[in-house]
């Protein structure tokens, strides 16, 4: 099969690529290459069935050949990472809304089948976990700049809706705090990395507010298989699935893992989300995952668990450490 993703130097995008081309499929991949680290594509970058394009989603000319060249798009380009939105508003929109509105017409004009990989930042702050698929959203004022990624991927979702109405086929994923090696080591913002990358420099590991804040975080390697089962079941044609992990672990929980798998000297301390942000952050104290549909459709279980996946995302990040440290 030949098979398009957006954001293929991205964390999730050059995991899938790996997984597409191991099974035999020809790959076009897209990246603008701001976030999306060439290192990711490194390993496969040479492969015999993989096709670089440095390209935007926003250049509708060179989308238009790989979406018409390709049988399935994998539409993961975005911006994403709190760091990154917090004070880049417009460009949020542009990527995520006009960029998504681009890929969806142009699948919908050659009748190519999308997969969007959306968020759960979609459901916002609502307090009622678990969040199933169908259920309301809650999303703060516009003048806090956080809500505008969910707002955009909500966008992205209608209009992957409206075009599935006129006879796109799409299916819709929303993935719950993914990790695992090539997570962006520095520049997210990412929880995950934030204390990886200050453990192994037994530097203070920074807990926003009181750490009881709640996240599922959950494997790349199960990502991966959610995302794809997705794409070649035909009972997933049309839905939205959550994809995560069903464990709630406490953000200080987490600082305290990372700790101890790193066997860092690190101090945990406690700060307020001011001294990394600035002012239009506002917290998610729970975020939890209904997987229901996704086992009864996909059957989709997130199966690695926390500290195995902290180890090996260690293991990856000691290996790339110059990175790490700078
Ligand atoms: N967080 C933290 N320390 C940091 C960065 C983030 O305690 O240095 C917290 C943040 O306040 C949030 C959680 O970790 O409660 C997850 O943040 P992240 O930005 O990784 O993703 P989110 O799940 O909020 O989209």
């Amino acid at each position: 099969m030949r098979i398009l993703i957006t954001g293929v130097a991205g964390f999730i995008g050059a995991h899938l690529a790996e997984k597409l081309l191991k099974e035999g499929n020809e790959v076009y991949g897209l990246d603008i290459m701001l976030r999306g680290n060439k290192n990711n594509i490194g390993e496969f970058e040479s492969h015999k069935n993989f096709n670089f394009f440095e390209s935007s989603i926003l250049e509708e000319a060179a989308l238009e050949i790989l979406i018409k060249k390709c049988d399935l798009v994998y539409h993961l380009a975005a911006a994403v990472g709190v760091e990154n939105i917090i004070g880049d508003i417009l460009k949020v929109i542009s990527i995520n809304v006009d960029g998504t509105k681009n890929v969806a017409s142009l699948a919908f004009k050659y009748k190519k089948k999308v997969i969007f990989t959306s968020t759960s930042e979609i459901y916002g702050k609502s307090p009622n976990v678990p969040f199933k698929e169908d259920d309301d959203r809650l999303l703060g004022p516009t003048s806090v700049d956080r809500w505008v990624y969910s707002s955009t991927k909500a966008l992205g979702e209608y209009m992957l809706i409206g075009y599935h109405r006129q006879g796109l086929p799409m299916s819709i994923v929303r993935f719950f705090n993914a990790y695992g090696p090539k997570l962006d080591i520095e520049g997210s913002g990412r929880v995950m990395s934030r204390f990886i990358v200050q453990a192994l420099a037994n530097k203070q590991i920074t807990v926003i507010g009181d750490g009881k804040q709640t996240r599922c975080f959950t494997y790349v390697e199960d990502v991966i298989k959610g995302l794809v089962k997705c794409a070649v079941l035909k009972e997933a044609e049309g839905q939205i699935f959550n994809i995560g992990d069903s464990k709630e672990i406490t953000i200080l929980e987490l600082a305290k893992i990372i700790k101890k798998v790193t066997g860092s000297k690190s101090e945990i301390v406690h700060i307020q989300p001011e001294e990394i942000y600035g002012s239009g952050y506002e917290d998610i104290s729970r975020r939890l995952p209904d997987v229901s549909k996704a086992e009864k459709i996909l059957d989709f279980k997130a199966k690695i668990g926390i500290e195995e996946g902290i180890e090996k995302t260690i293991e990856w990040f000691r290996k790339n450490k110059e990175s790490a440290n700078a």
